[in-house]
């Protein structure tokens, strides 16, 4: 039989038009979705399902925070694909059962639509798994010390009102948080407290994040920045967290322009995947927050030495957490108190004094409400 006439073919499969290149080879559609599907299933082969028939066999239960951003979106595609095929096989034993959390977008970001058609669609196309959607405000429902904390946490520049409604509180703290880089900053605390408290809650032991290796790379340069090295064995790599939920990043080998080429050829993904907001021309440098630039900086340099961003992530995943014997958490994040060995090489102490720091971590302090750096 002739071969196909093809102008361009697939350079795996050599039997379809390629459509795309990436890692300087040019593929078709269903190859380089392949490709991309198993970078990621190889960061889930821990993820198993006994090979024989066991009657009490109970498949573990991972969370996947969803943003409704193209990296965890495509995350959730890949992860049902290999769902479906475990469901199909001979004995229908699935590895693990997914839980998807929204936390609402709009109620992160006041610019931000409310996205109930994006919702409904993603359970109409994925309909085998479990969904929960939450305000953000929910926070202070599932990490009840946290009125307290924040309260304590803030001082003087906040004046919480336990009349008025969740949602009002915690915008009220927010608006008192003085820069773009502490909001963004406190942001992440709140809504990683909040994923993880829900992840406890319905039984998930594991949560899978849905970074990309470019937001890994950000990640990581700007939690140096703000003085939470430390974290970074558990916001950036694979372990355990302080909260004795395990975090995991399949998506950690693969880069954002790759995610967005996925989407690309993904018709599933069309009514789901909020676009990212472009950050304005117009927007002075200045009032971007450290988490923005790192990310505009390693996305600008990704494209141009993608093995130099790609070694910051992988180099970042084999920290080690420093032991904790002697150090208390900070009670706002999670991360070692002060004097932090090993990761960051520096040691901190509050800027507070005694009474006020001891709560807090060194990173957690630099964000607060009364610190204008
Ligand atoms: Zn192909
Ligand atoms: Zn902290």
């Amino acid at each position: 039989m002739p071969a196909k006439e093809l102008t361009r073919p697939c350079m795996d499969c050599k039997d379809a038009e390629a459509v795309l290149t990436t890692r300087k080879r040019s593929l078709c559609s269903h190859c380089f979705k392949l490709f991309i599907a198993h970078k990621t299933f190889r960061r889930m082969d821990h993820h198993k399902a006994p090979p024989k028939k066991q009657k009490d066999y109970v498949p573990s239960k991972l969370l996947l925070p969803l943003s409704l951003g193209v990296s965890s979106s495509v995350l959730l595609h890949i992860l049902d694909g290999q769902l479906q095929r475990q469901i199909a096989n001979i004995h229908g034993r699935v590895a693990y059962q997914l839980h998807v959390l929204v936390i609402e977008p709009s109620t992160i970001s006041p610019g931000n639509l409310s996205y109930d058609s994006n919702f409904e669609e993603l359970q109409r196309k994925f309909p085998t798994h479990a969904f929960t959607r939450l305000p953000f405000h929910s926070v202070f429902e599932y990490v009840p010390e946290m009125k307290d904390l924040i309260n304590e946490y803030a001082g003087t520049q906040f004046a919480d009102d336990s009349s008025r409604s969740d949602k009002d509180r915690l915008a009220a703290f927010r608006a008192c948080v003085a820069t773009a880089t502490s909001k963004d900053d406190l942001d992440n605390v709140l809504l990683t407290r909040l994923v993880v408290a829900f992840a406890k809650q319905a039984g998930c032991e594991t949560i899978l994040w849905g970074d990309s290796d470019t937001r890994l790379a950000a990640k990581t340069l700007a939690g140096a920045a703000k003085g939470r090295g430390a974290s970074l064995t558990w916001q950036v790599s694979d372990g355990m967290s302080p909260w004795g939920v395990q975090f995991e990043f399949p998506l950690r080998d693969i880069n954002k322009p790759e995610l967005h080429q996925f989407a690309s050829v993904c018709s599933e993904l069309a009514n789901i995947v909020v676009p990212d907001q472009p950050i304005s021309e117009n927007t002075l440098t200045k009032n971007l927050s450290i988490d923005e630039l790192m990310m505009r900086y390693v996305e600008t340099q990704g494209a141009k030495y993608p093995g130099v961003i790609a070694n910051v992530s992988r180099t970042a995943n084999k920290l080690q957490p420093a032991g904790s014997d002697d150090c208390a958490e900070c009670a706002l994040c999670g991360s070692l108190v002060s004097n932090v060995k090993g990761n960051t090489g520096i040691t901190v102490s509050s800027q507070f004094g005694e009474s006020q720091g001891s709560r807090f971590c060194y990173g957690c302090s630099r964000s607060r409400p009364e610190v204008r750096s």
